[in-house]
C-alpha cells in the first residue's frame, strides 16, 4: 500500500514514493510556489508591521524615483 499526500499547494493526491521527487508537492512548480510564499513571509518581520507600512509609504510617495 502507497501512502499518499495532498500537496500543500493545490490539494492534489501525491504519492509518497522516491519517484514523487517534489513531494510532499505534485510538481516542481507546486514546490516553488510554495518556496517563493514562505521566502515572502521570511522577507517581512513577524510583529513589525510598522515596518511594511513604512516602506510601501515610501515607495508610494516616490513613485517615479528610480
Ligand atoms: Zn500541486
Amino acid at each position: 500500500m502507497t501512502k499518499t499526500v495532498k500537496c500543500p499547494q493545490c490539494g492534489k493526491t501525491v504519492q509518497w514514493v522516491p519517484e514523487s521527487k517534489y513531494r510532499p508537492f505534485c510538481s516542481e512548480r507546486c514546490k516553488l510556489i510554495d518556496f517563493g510564499a514562505w521566502a515572502k513571509e521570511e522577507h517581512s518581520i513577524p510583529g513589525e508591521p510598522a515596518f511594511d507600512d513604512l516602506m510601501s509609504q515610501e515607495l508610494d510617495d516616490t513613485p517615479t524615483r528610480h
